[in-house]
């Protein structure tokens, strides 16, 4: 449909703040979104989301900031004359419409020609995969179906910002992981800039060019989700995305110990006033020859450990009493290898693999 990214607008957020009462829905956000990117606001339930993507639409009014669609100061302009595309988690469908009456309804709104809104439902809903379904009632279809004719209904007017609020989140698993990748492809093809929202880390991973996480208002790392998930700027994050444990640490000058041994790293950790050495289920490692040299070294003991099928998750309780998660493959000869409940076992973790982080919790 869109065939030229050129035509995809930039968003400029800058100290936007929203109020209810005592309520910061919104505390002093800004964020700048490229041309054509996709980004996700990923966090907590109550955390700001929604409130963030209704500011962008223009049905929520922030109490001060800027709002720009390109070069174009937006936060006065009223929501119909922003030119977006909205899909939200209830599809919003009108049920006694068929499947082209509702999707046609934005151009209709637009006052276009018969013709041509016939020619450009159609070509909506090939995109999302439902040429042909046009005559359908909408009490005739699938829960996927009915997003997909929201997605449709959202994008037939080729608007230049899309904004999707949990739109998957009615779907059950299988379908909502075939949807990821669709709406992901469908991106690719339409190239629009586009606002994503999601609570779930693992679909914003999956289909973000960056990710926003939110927590409390306001915004606490934007980053693609390899840096978000390998880098996290603090504890909030490196919860929120991922499991991890967090292992107090100390630092004196350049050198950071847990527990009176030093540890070594690769990257610099952050001039924060508290550091904590993160732990990652699947970058810890159960050393089956002891303590390894050029790696940091913990004691601990199995406490539990239990087979998945495609891997196996140990337990373990290093000397001061945390409890850690280690993940490994189950390939060959290393399920026999896997330590009793009790075992003295040496974890070791990489240089690499050691990532220190703000200590403090957001
Ligand atoms: P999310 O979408 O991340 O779940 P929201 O943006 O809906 O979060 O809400 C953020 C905060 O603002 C919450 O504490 C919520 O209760 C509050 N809030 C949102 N909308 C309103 C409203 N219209 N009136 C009062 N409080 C609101
Ligand atoms: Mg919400």
């Amino acid at each position: 449909m869109r065939s030229q990214d050129s035509d995809a607008l930039p968003i400029s957020i800058r100290g936007v703040t929203k109020t209810y009462g005592a309520v910061h829905a919104l505390d002093d956000v800004s964020l700048e979104v490229k041309s054509g990117e996709f980004i996700t606001l990923l966090g907590p339930s109550g955390s700001g989301k929604t409130t963030l993507l209704m500011v962008i639409a223009g049905f929520t009014r922030p109490d001060c900031g800027s709002l720009k669609f390109g070069e174009r100061e937006v936060i006065r302009t009223p929501p119909h004359l922003r030119d977006l595309g909205m899909t939200f988690q209830s599809y919003a469908l009108f049920p006694h419409m068929s499947v082209a009456g509702n999707v046609a309804y934005p151009l209709k709104l637009r006052k276009l020609q018969k013709a041509e809104i016939a020619e450009r439902v159609e070509k909506a809903l090939e995109t999302v995969q439902l040429g042909g379904y046009g005559d359908r009632r909408i009490t005739q279809l699938s829960g996927g179906q009915k997003q997909r004719v929201a997605l449709a209904r959202s994008i037939v007017f080729e608007p230049r910002i899309l904004l999707m609020d949990e739109p998957l989140s009615a779907l059950d698993k299988k379908l909502r992981d075939q949807m990821q990748i669709e709406l992901r492809h469908l991106h690719e093809k339409l190239g629009m800039t586009t606002v994503y929202v999601t609570h779930d880390q693992r679909e914003a991973l999956t289909m973000s060019d960056r990710i926003a996480v939110v927590n409390k208002g306001r915004i606490m790392q934007l980053a693609s989700p390899r840096e978000l998930y390998e880098r996290p700027a603090n504890r909030f994050v490196a919860d929120f995305i991922g499991d991890s444990t967090f292992l107090p640490v100390e630092r004196s000058g350049e050198q950071v110990s847990y527990g009176g041994m030093p540890l070594k790293f690769v990257q610099a950790p952050p001039d924060t006033p508290t550091l904590a050495l993160m732990v990652r289920p699947e970058r810890i490692v159960l050393s089956s020859e002891g303590p390894r040299e050029g790696a940091n070294n913990f004691a601990a003991t199995a406490v539990e450990v239990v087979y998945q099928g495609d891997s196996y998750l140990l337990h373990a309780r290093l000397d001061d009493g945390t409890l850690i998660a280690l993940r490994g493959g189950v390939r060959g000869a290393s399920l026999s290898a896997l330590p009793n409940v009790g075992d003295k076992v040496t974890l070791t973790l990489a240089p690499e693999d050691t990532v220190l982080i703000d200590g403090s919790e957001a």
